[in-house]
Parts: C-alpha cells; structure tokens; sequence
C-alpha cells in the first residue's frame, strides 16, 4: 500500500491528497517557475494525475510555453499559495510544489532542469544532473 501524501496551502481553504509514489521529483528554474514562486526555482514533484484529490476550490491561471504548451499553475485564492500545476505537454501528470507539502521535508530532488533559464544569483546541488530544458519524460 502506498502511503498517504498530503498537503495544502497556508491558510487551509486548499488541501490535497495523493496515493501514488511520486513519478519524478527535480527543481525547475524556468522563468514561469520563477514568477510562481518568487524564487530562484520550483521544487516539484510529478504524480499520476488519477492519484490526486483536490479539496477546495483553488483558482488556476494558464500561460503558453515556449515549447506551445499550455501550462497551468493551481493555487489558493486567499492566501496565494502555489499548490502546483500541470501542462499539456505532460497529459496525465500532476506537479505539486514540495513547499505546499504538509511534510516538504520527504521532498528529495533528483535533477534540475530548465537551467538555461536559471539566475545568476542561483545556487544549484552540483550533484544533482542539469538539463538546459525539459528531460525526456518517463511513459
Ligand atoms: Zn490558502
Ligand atoms: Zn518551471
């Protein structure tokens, strides 16, 4: 059985469960990842989109790609925390930012991607592998 993982924003109208492992987990430094988070990136984490359940009415807002994707970022109306979001180009995932985890600390990071976007002023895990945009994905 997997265990439950669940999460939520900060003022509690957003929470969500998932029973799936995670697909995949890394950091995205790309510029939309940048604006969603006021940060350098997103830590992210990929689920079966079938595994998550949202409790809550989280209001969504779309933009496209570079890659002609539409990429959609979930967050709380209230407070404005980013929950995650999800993309065309990744029919079937679901990505959810680990900070809205109510344990982010199980969040471990296995790439960074979108590093051609990334600051100057970021640091990355020298450790973890780089790609310039988005890897191959997983079927
Ligand atoms: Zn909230
Ligand atoms: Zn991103």
């Amino acid at each position: 059985m997997t265990k439950k993982i669940t999460g939520g924003c900060r003022c509690g109208a957003v929470k969500y469960e998932i029973t799936a492992e995670p697909i995949l987990a890394g950091n995205c430094h790309c510029r939309d990842c940048q604006h969603a988070t006021g940060s350098t990136h997103l830590p992210a984490i990929a689920f079966p989109a079938d595994a998550m359940t949202i409790i809550g009415e989280p209001n969504t807002y779309s933009i496209t790609a570079d890659s002609g994707n539409k990429s959609t970022r979930v967050f709380c109306p209230t407070c404005g925390d980013l929950i995650g979001g999800y993309s065309t180009g990744m029919e079937g995932m679901r990505m959810i930012s680990a900070s809205s985890l109510d344990d982010p600390s199980i969040y471990k990071p296995t790439m960074d991607i979108f590093t051609d976007a990334a600051q100057p002023w970021d640091v990355m895990d020298p450790d973890l592998p780089k790609f310039p945009g988005m890897p191959d994905m997983p079927e």
